[in-house]
């Protein structure tokens, strides 16, 4: 009987591993959907175009072909194709090109399997009809959607950020191991928190207007950044210094509070290097007035900034010229003392 056993084993065991050798297949072991983004806001009704790009880890470096058109379920209409690329060994992005004309409002899903992981990728379609969102806000390429009805956008969140962080689970795609120096040169701590999935809502006023009293900013969130993670002020608590916090700043200079809302105190190291540059724009405030990295666009740090931490001139997104906040590397880091103009809402 065991002889009999071996004998049909054998075969089998060598058919197994000359097809391995035939076809070395790209695979991964982590797919992150929830940190997907999309370089464009979907409304229904509308012809739609945009790359969809989905972080994984653990790729073997092997190359892969153009994929089949995945159908969204939920909202019909769109499809997304999975481009050809070659896999890096460890952690990388695949490009889905996204296309079609969504039939509805709500959330399209596309089932997408990938590298031998799947998970469901989920694109928010606005409602038709509303009002044209102001150009300066498609730059938040990180909102899970963006609607405007005339006096104020709202920018809605998950505050999933799209870069490796020491603080998300380590079985997640955008997991990455951080020590040594962080923010000002302090050695990394970790805190106790983890990244967690928020459900936030920004209502920020298209036009923003000087106030005549200025608000202090609260503790929490004041503003957004362009990849949809909150900022924080220069506090840690009522009238306490960052001092003892910025140990904590991972290798891109968030960390997450005690509900796992990851956010930025000071300058968003992603963005200034990686996704945008120190001159770009990084976000607004509550007040609806913007906030840019350390420099100027002419590459020199900003200076002749106020006690509330900004300044006017022209920008490129503002060619009238603007009022608006810079970061610093010293103190308050972010805005000064208090709001410039008179803050919308942030919810949960
Ligand atoms: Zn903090
Ligand atoms: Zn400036």
């Amino acid at each position: 009987m065991r002889f009999s056993l071996l004998l049909v084993a054998i075969p089998i065991i060598l058919i197994a591993c000359k097809k391995d050798q035939a076809n070395t297949s790209a695979l991964v072991t982590g797919l992150s959907c929830s940190g997907g983004s999309f370089s464009a806001q979907a409304t229904a009704g509308m012809a739609y175009s945009a790359t969809a790009t989905l972080p994984y880890s653990g790729g073997n470096g092997q190359s892969f072909p153009v994929g089949t058109a995945l159908a969204s379920t939920g909202v019909s209409g769109l499809t997304a194709t999975l481009q050809a690329g070659t896999l890096t060994s460890g952690t990388g992005n695949s490009m889905y090109s996204v296309t079609g004309t969504p039939q509805s409002a709500g959330t399209a899903s596309f089932a997408i399997s990938f590298g031998g992981q799947s998970c469901t990728l989920s694109l928010v379609v606005n409602p038709a009809g509303g009002m044209q969102v102001p150009s300066v806000y498609s730059k938040i390429y990180g909102a899970t959607s963006i609607t405007f009805d005339g006096t104020f956008v709202t920018i809605k969140t998950n505050d999933q950020p799209d870069h490796k962080s020491a603080y998300y689970p380590t079985t997640h795609a955008l997991y990455e191991a951080f020590s040594g120096a962080t923010f000002s040169g302090v050695n990394f701590v970790i805190n106790p928190n983890r990244i967690a999935t928020q459900s936030m809502t920004f209502k920020i006023p298209a036009n923003p207007t000087m106030a005549s009293t200025h608000a202090a900013t609260p503790l929490g969130p004041i503003g957004i950044a362009i990849n949809g993670v909150p900022f924080f002020n220069q506090y840690a608590g009522p009238n306490q210094p960052l001092t003892n916090e910025i140990t904590s700043f991972d290798q891109y200079w968030g960390h997450p509070q005690q509900t796992g809302m990851y956010h930025y105190h000071v300058e968003p190291k992603y963005l200034t290097t990686i996704k945008a540059s120190k001159s770009a724009l990084m976000g607004f405030l509550l007040d609806g007035f913007p906030v840019y990295g350390p420099w100027e666009e002419n590459n020199s740090v900003a200076t002749g900034l106020d006690v509330y931490h900004g300044h006017t001139h022209v920008t490129l997104d503002y060619p009238g010229g603007i009022y608006h906040y810079h970061f610093s590397d010293a103190s308050p880091y972010l805005n000064g003392n208090g709001y410039w103009g008179t803050p919308g809402t942030v919810g949960q």
